[in-house]
């Protein structure tokens, strides 16, 4: 069993008295955060259906991708780089705060601060490793395949206890984050997870067209520009069996880059026989983001807290550079990962 009963019962009766919910993702919102929110919210309205009237809202730090736009509830999610006066009331009214999807505050942004400090009770439901100690309910394990799997478990247990009917939203929802964080079915799936996906089939969500949105529903500018990635932008460097990809200022304009666009780019170079670790670089406002993937044993989780300020899973991992020109990235990945692979541990 994944989830302990006596777990999903303390987080019924956490819901019980609750009135003001707030469910947090956290910055550069992807599939699994939306989907694990919206679920939860989908969830919740059965929950509490019949019962006092419940206010569930939803926060993340910034900008949804366009193409995540689809799921119920998904326009309804607040954004706090747009309304950040709106986004801070509801946080510091709210008497119950979830997070989800992450394992640190800090990934919350400008949120962090207020989250720690409120006297909300607090829940974490999340799937990576070494989870920051601030939730009084803490549902965590990595032997999942995402965040919306743990919390399909979670609420399927709940409902088991509580006869809460669970929404078709909430299954395409949670489906959807299951999808998005599997690389469609290739990473981090566990059995547990094709349960999931069968329990879900089984009670007739629509799956061809969550498929359709996610696979098939890119712009063609964003086609051409991986084509031109692949093409002019990456590098493999053999010896280091790893490869990087580098998406400039100058290439997003001129191809009309909107978030979201370059995602899926990262996992592209791991499809060379050769190549076990893969990173993309991109320029974005004060920063370049870093995104890490490896298909071996090397942790991209360690390499990615040791030298790019992030973290994440053992073979996902992200984080930023604050002080590096884009020219220089690439030079910067070779030498960390000759330094990492050499033995280096600060
Ligand atoms: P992505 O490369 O898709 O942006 O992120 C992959 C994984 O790395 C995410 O699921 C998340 O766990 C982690 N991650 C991404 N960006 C950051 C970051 O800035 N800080 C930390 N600690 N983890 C990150
Ligand atoms: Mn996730």
């Amino acid at each position: 069993m994944i989830i302990e009963s006596n777990i999903a019962g303390s987080f019924c009766q956490m819901l019980l008295p609750a009135r003001k919910i707030v469910i947090v993702g956290h910055h550069n919102p992807d599939g699994d955060c939306i989907g694990s929110l919206t679920g939860m919210r989908a969830w919740m309205e059965s929950f509490y259906k019949g019962k006092e009237a419940v206010e569930v809202s939803m926060v993340v730090p910034n900008h949804i991708p366009y193409y995540l736009m689809f799921m119920d509830g998904a326009d309804s999610v607040v954004i706090y780089s747009d309304n950040p006066d709106r986004a801070i009331s509801l946080l510091k009214e709210a008497d119950t705060i979830i997070c989800m999807d992450l394992n640190d505050l800090a990934r919350t942004e400008e949120m962090a601060d207020i989250i720690r400090k409120s006297p909300a009770r607090k829940i974490m439901v999340d799937h990576h490793p070494y989870p920051e100690k601030f939730a009084d309910l803490v549902v965590s394990t990595t032997e999942v395949s995402s965040a919306s799997e743990l919390a399909w478990w979670l609420v399927s247990e709940a409902s088991h206890q509580t006869g809460t009917v669970i929404p078709k939203e909430c299954m395409a929802s949670l489906y959807t984050g299951m999808m998005t964080d599997t690389n469609n079915f290739c990473n981090s799936v566990f059995s547990s997870t094709f349960l999931m996906a069968s329990q879900i089939a089984e009670a007739g969500i629509d799956r061809e067209k969550i498929q359709m949105e996610i696979m098939n529903s890119f712009s063609e500018e964003r086609m051409r520009l991986m084509g031109l990635m692949l093409m002019e932008k990456m590098k493999v460097y053999p010896d280091l069996k790893a490869a990087v990809l580098v998406l400039d200022q100058e290439t997003k304009d001129k191809y009309n880059y909107r978030d979201g666009d370059s995602e899926g780019f990262v996992n592209l170079p791991l499809k060379i026989k050769n190549v076990e670790i893969s990173a993309l670089f991109t320029q974005g406002n004060g920063y370049i983001k870093v995104s890490l993937r490896s298909k071996g044993a090397v942790s991209v989780n360690r390499l990615c807290r040791l030298f790019f300020n992030g973290g994440g899973h053992e073979r996902a991992a992200g984080g930023r550079l604050y002080d590096k020109p884009i020219e220089e990235v690439a030079d910067y990945f070779e030498r960390s990962l000759r330094l990492f692979l050499g033995g280096f541990s600060a």
